[in-house]
């Protein structure tokens, strides 16, 4: 089954409003074994939605409509869907008695313009909104349904449970199955031309990767029709290749954070940890303090931004700064011993580099960045050229410096 996703609505199109329906009416879709193949966003107009919806129909065999029902003249959802499917729409006094009710509970009079919310077209059942006042429609047709469903996300998410449940679901006769694999400390490109030649061997599952800075995603989404645990059996057997073929990357399988996998970790193994932070200005400490129980394991850091800092907390030597400069190695291990000094954890790390877009220096470009875990058994420093502009610097310096952390525990706290 396919399935074409409209949103409709010229805030999506011109204000500072994004669709965020589609997003969640694809992952319900997907988890049944449908997949969205489009989706398409359409203004307040009447032609241009029919034309929409008449296309869409061709193309799909449902077809998921939000937005446009509620009162105001620029809602144009029924009319739009009712000229597209040559479908006449008929007035319902039911309705008009139902949005009356909401009125009345709210203790205002139902205004006229509400009634527009009463015309059906012919032959849809009637969604009830259990939120606001606007009543959902489906046409349950041969060759493709249709769902009209309301704009806000609160009032759109009951009901398409309860309709999808009912009608849709039932409808997919495929099996899914799916692997969500993390990785760090490899690029994109390097991920790919570590595993293509596995994943191209496979047609199901359908393998995604999705970077963000300093962290990877391997989506795995097994879809078929043979029997669950066949599917299951395929997926899990790609699943099990990738994660033994980037074994020195693999982070995890739970829908955690980096820094959440992090303080979990630390915590199971009894360790303390203290940040020094230049180029990151808090930022790895913003992120360790936002998970919950984080104190059982984080002391504490400083921004040590100025050179002054960094000799008066740290104990950086004013020689290491005049000769191999604020950001180097020697500074960023004596950084990260000054701060596991100061705090008396058992780890110690420190992160100073160049964001940019100024401050390159001879022989140090923008993106350079030197990272240093300090503890009783290790002295680990990295040096890494970045890309991207300041913030992208920022956040692949501390999920670098996150991933130090990883494979020191890997490689000694086993
Ligand atoms: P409507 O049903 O067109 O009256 O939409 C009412 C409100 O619902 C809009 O102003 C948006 O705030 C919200 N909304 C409409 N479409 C979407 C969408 N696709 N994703 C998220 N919110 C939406
Ligand atoms: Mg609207």
């Amino acid at each position: 089954m396919r399935a074409i996703f409209i949103a409709v609505g010229s805030e999506l199109l011109e204000l500072d409003r994004i669709d965020t329906n589609s997003l969640f009416i694809s992952r319900k879709l997907r988890e049944k074994g449908i997949l969205m193949d489009m989706k398409i966003t359409v203004g307040d107009n009447l032609e241009n939605l029919s034309w929409t919806i008449k296309n869409a129909c061709k193309r799909a065999q449902l077809v998921i409509v939000t937005g446009g029902l509620g009162p105001t003249e620029d809602d144009i959802t029924r009319e739009g869907t009712a000229n597209a499917l040559k479908k006449k729409l008929t007035f319902k006094e039911e309705i008009v008695s139902g949005i009356r009710a909401v009125f009345q509970k709210r203790g205002i009079k139902m205004p006229d313009i509400n009634t527009r919310q009463a015309f059906v077209i012919e032959g849809a059942e009637v969604l009830p909104n259990s939120v606001g006042t606007a009543p959902g429609q489906y046409l349950d047709e041969k060759d493709c349904k249709v769902l009209l469903l309301p704009g806000p996300p609160r009032e759109m998410q009951p009901m398409f449970e309860d309709i999808f449940a009912r009608k849709i679901a039932p409808l997919s006769n495929f099996l899914m199955a799916s692997r969500s694999l993390k990785f760090a400390g490899i690029t994109e490109s390097e991920t790919d031309s570590m595993i293509a030649d596995l994943y191209r061997k496979y047609k199901n599952p359908h393998t995604t990767i999705l970077a963000s800075p300093g962290f990877i995603e391997i989506h795995l989404l097994g879809r078929s029709k043979k029997s669950p645990e066949e599917n299951k059996a395929i997926t899990d057997q790609l699943a099990e290749k990738i994660k033994t073929r980037l074994a020195d990357y693999f982070i995890t399988e739970k829908d955690i954070t980096f820094e959440e996998h992090i303080i979990q970790l630390l915590s199971t193994r009894n360790l303390t940890l203290s940040i020094a932070e230049s180029c990151t200005g808090g930022g790895l400490g913003n992120r360790i303090t936002n998970v919950p129980g984080s104190s059982e394991v984080f002391l504490g850091g400083v921004i040590a931004y100025s050179n002054e800092l960094k000799m008066k907390i740290l104990g950086v030597k004013k020689g290491t700064l005049e000769k191999k400069g604020a950001v180097s190695e020697q500074t960023a291990l004596e950084m990260a011993t000054g701060i596991r000094r100061l705090c008396q954890s058992d780890i110690g790390v420190a992160i100073t580099g160049i964001a940019g877009p100024g401050g390159a220096t001879q022989g140090k470009p923008v993106g350079l960045v030197c990272l240093h875990l300090s503890s009783e058994e290790a002295e680990q420093g990295v040096q890494k050229i970045f890309t991207g502009d300041r913030q992208i610097v920022k956040i692949r310096s501390e999920n670098c410096c996150l991933n130090l952390i990883r494979q020191y525990l890997h490689r000694y706290q086993n």
